[in-house]
């Protein structure tokens, strides 16, 4: 089963206007069910292009876009992924716990299995003595941290996610990496992953894309060949300075 297919997608934004931008060109993606892949280039390659395009959020100007075997719009009313980016996009008007359980809401869960899961999620996420405050009340970080909450909690076969740990503290943004990763794991979680870090990308991922600037195009897919599961000790590892120095220069070239 593949979780992703992206095939031939180019994206043209304002097209025929003098403020016409190819932000994609000609883009092939493949993410394997259970597979961990993250995107990664300089600001303004289209990574955020990209995750859109696989959830729908936009449509490409030409090539397909698959999602769980289905073409990307089926995927998103089946609700076949969760979301979690950069702006944590939470509902001002609901509690943290509230802002949780929202897609258990749209999905029709009962109210106490509803909470039951939500407080498994904010502990996670090291909020659960913030369940009832409101998401102004919050610091940048905890709101995002409540964005990932959300997007873990109805356990998707595949997530999406667009820098959802730039906003955080160095230690908070690597006990979630390994948490996202042991989530994944157990769950078994297709995940495409946004980050503009190299060392986060090494860490998480089977393989990490490499975009070069405008248009945006793959230049290279380097497979991180780390052992799982990845602990605090394999940002120690010689293998992982390597698989960091391969995806520098990749970029460079790509630069
Ligand atoms: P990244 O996430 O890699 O920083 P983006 O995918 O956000 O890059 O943007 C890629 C390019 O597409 C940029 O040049 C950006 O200005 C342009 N772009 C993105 N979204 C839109 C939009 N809705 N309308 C016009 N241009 C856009
Ligand atoms: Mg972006």
């Amino acid at each position: 089963m593949t979780a992703v297919s992206v095939s031939g997608v180019t994206k043209v934004f304002n097209q025929g206007r003098a403020d016409e931008v190819t932000a994609l060109s000609d883009v092939d993606l493949t993410v394997g069910a259970g597979e961990f892949v993250s995107l990664i280039g300089p600001s303004g390659c289209g990574k955020s292009t990209l995750l859109r395009l696989v959830a729908d959020l936009i449509a490409p100007t030409t090539g397909e876009v698959v999602v769980a075997g289905k073409p990307a719009p089926k995927a998103r009313l089946d609700q076949d992924y969760g979301i979690a980016f950069q702006q944590a996009g939470l509902f001002e008007w609901r509690t943290v716990r509230r802002n949780v359980e929202l897609p258990l809401e749209l999905r029709g869960q009962s109210r106490a299995a509803r909470r039951a899961r939500a407080e498994e999620m904010l502990a996670l996420v090291g909020l659960d003595e913030f369940a009832d405050h409101y998401p102004a009340q919050l610091s940048g970080g905890m709101q995002q941290r409540v964005a990932i909450a959300r997007a873990l909690a109805v356990q998707p076969p595949l997530l999406l996610m667009d820098e959802p740990f730039g906003a955080l503290d160095e230690m908070t943004r690597e006990r979630l990496q390994t948490e996202l990763l042991g989530i994944c794991a157990k769950t078994g979680t297709s995940t495409v992953f946004v980050t503009h870090s190299i060392s986060e990308a090494v860490f998480l991922s089977a393989r990490v894309v490499v975009m070069s600037p405008r248009p945006g195009r793959i230049t290279a897919t380097v497979d991180i060949d780390l052992p799982t599961p990845r602990d605090e000790n394999v940002r120690q590892s010689p293998a992982f300075f390597d698989a960091v120095t391969t995806v520098r220069k990749a970029l460079r070239a790509a630069a």
